[in-house]
C-alpha cells in the first residue's frame, strides 16, 4: 500500500458498498428500459428544389369536430366508408398546417402565415409558426415577402403577434387584392356568420396595406416564384409555382383541404368554399393539370410536409406522398 492509499478502514468501506451496488449498476446498464422522452420530431422539413432550398414548417394541426362540416353535397355513407378504408376517423377532421419557406438565394418567402396567436376555434394545438420557425433557424426579420394563397384564418393570422406588432417587420406581403378587399370589408362585421373571420383578418391585413404585392395571374412575386390564380376556395385564391432550374414545385394552398376525400371526389362541395361549383371546377383543373404534368406539389393541409404529386385514379386522383430524405 502506498503512502497516498486511504487508511483501510476507508478503503474497505468504499469496496463494501461498491459491491453491494454492483448488481444494481448491472441490471441499469443492461436491463432497465430507457426512459421516455416526450418530445416531438422537429416540426419542420428541409430539401432542396432545383437550387433553391424549401422548409416546410408546422404551425400545428387545425382540428374540426365533423367531416360534416367540410364536405356539402356528399353522401355521408360514401364519406364514412372511404374513411374507414383509409383508416381514417369518422368523427373528425385533422388538418395539418404546411407553412412553406423558399430561399432562392437572393429572397426569403414565406407562403402562408397559419393561426397565430389570437384564436384557438380550430383546434388546441396550433399557432406554433413563430417557435418553430426559430426551431428551424429562420428568422422572421430575415423574411423578405410572405405570400398569402388567400385571406382566411388558418393563412394570414400569424402576420401580427398577440400585441399588434409585425411578425415579419421586413416583409412586403403578396396577397390578391380582391381578396384582401373582401375578407377586410367592414360591413361584414355585422354579419354573425363572418364576423369572428374578419375581425382578425383586418387586425392582421389592414397594418400591410401599404406595403402589398398585388397578386393576379402570372405575377412574379420574386424571380423563381409566380402567382398562378386558384379561384373558388376564396374569390382570389393564388397557388405559387416555385421554380428552379426547370424544375417546378406549385404550393395549391386550399384548392384540396383532404388528401382523400377531395381528392377521389373533387366534385364534391367544400363547406368552406366561397364558390362551390368554381371551387369544385377549380380543384379538378389544377389536379388534371399536375397530373399530366407529373408536377411536384406541396399541399398546406395535407399530412405533415404535405409534398408529393398527384396522380389519376379510378374517376378521381389520388396523392402520392414523397419519401422524405430524397428530395
Ligand atoms: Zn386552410
Amino acid at each position: 500500500m502506498s503512502d497516498n492509499a486511504p487508511p483501510p478502514s476507508v478503503s474497505r468501506r468504499l469496496m463494501l458498498a461498491a459491491a453491494a451496488t454492483a448488481p444494481l449498476l448491472g441490471m441499469r446498464a443492461a436491463d432497465a428500459a430507457a426512459p421516455f422522452l416526450n418530445t416531438n420530431a422537429p416540426p419542420f422539413y428541409r430539401f432542396r428544389h432545383g437550387v433553391f432550398e424549401i422548409t416546410v414548417v408546422s404551425d400545428g394541426p387545425l382540428v374540426l369536430p365533423t367531416l360534416d362540416v367540410v364536405l356539402e353535397n356528399a353522401p355521408k355513407a360514401d364519406v364514412e366508408r372511404i374513411l374507414r378504408e383509409n383508416r381514417m376517423p369518422t368523427d373528425k377532421w385533422i388538418g395539418p398546417q404546411n407553412v412553406v419557406v423558399v430561399n432562392t438565394g437572393r429572397h426569403l418567402v414565406l407562403i402562408d402565415t397559419g393561426m397565430g396567436d389570437r384564436s384557438k376555434a380550430l383546434g388546441p394545438d396550433n399557432g406554433h409558426l413563430i417557435r418553430n420557425l426559430a426551431l428551424a433557424g429562420i428568422d422572421p426579420a430575415a423574411i423578405d415577402v410572405v405570400a398569402i394563397t388567400h385571406a382566411h384564418i388558418d393563412h394570414c393570422w400569424d402576420i401580427v403577434d398577440a400585441r399588434d406588432r409585425l411578425n415579419f417587420p421586413n416583409a412586403r406581403v403578396a396577397i390578391a387584392m380582391n381578396d384582401y378587399e373582401f375578407w377586410t370589408q367592414e360591413s361584414l362585421l355585422n354579419d354573425p356568420a363572418a364576423r369572428d373571420f374578419v375581425l382578425y383578418t383586418r387586425t392582421n391585413l389592414l397594418p400591410v396595406r401599404d406595403r402589398i404585392i398585388p397578386v393576379r395571374d402570372g405575377t412574379e412575386v420574386v424571380p423563381g416564384i409566380t402567382a398562378m390564380a386558384s379561384a373558388g376556395h376564396t374569390i382570389g385564391h393564388h397557388s405559387y409555382v416555385i421554380e428552379s432550374e426547370g424544375k417546378r414545385l406549385v404550393n395549391i394552398g386550399d384548392v384540396f383541404h383532404h388528401h382523400v376525400l377531395l381528392l377521389q371526389n373533387p366534385q364534391w362541395h367544400n363547406i368552406f368554399d366561397s364558390d362551390k361549383a368554381q371551387g369544385a371546377a377549380t380543384r379538378q383543373r389544377v389536379a388534371g393539370e399536375l397530373a399530366a404534368s407529373g408536377t411536384r406539389a406541396v399541399v398546406y393541409h395535407f399530412p405533415f410536409p404535405g409534398v408529393g404529386s398527384i396522380a389519376r385514379h379510378a374517376n378521381g386522383f389520388i396523392w402520392l406522398p414523397e419519401p422524405i430524405f430524397e428530395g
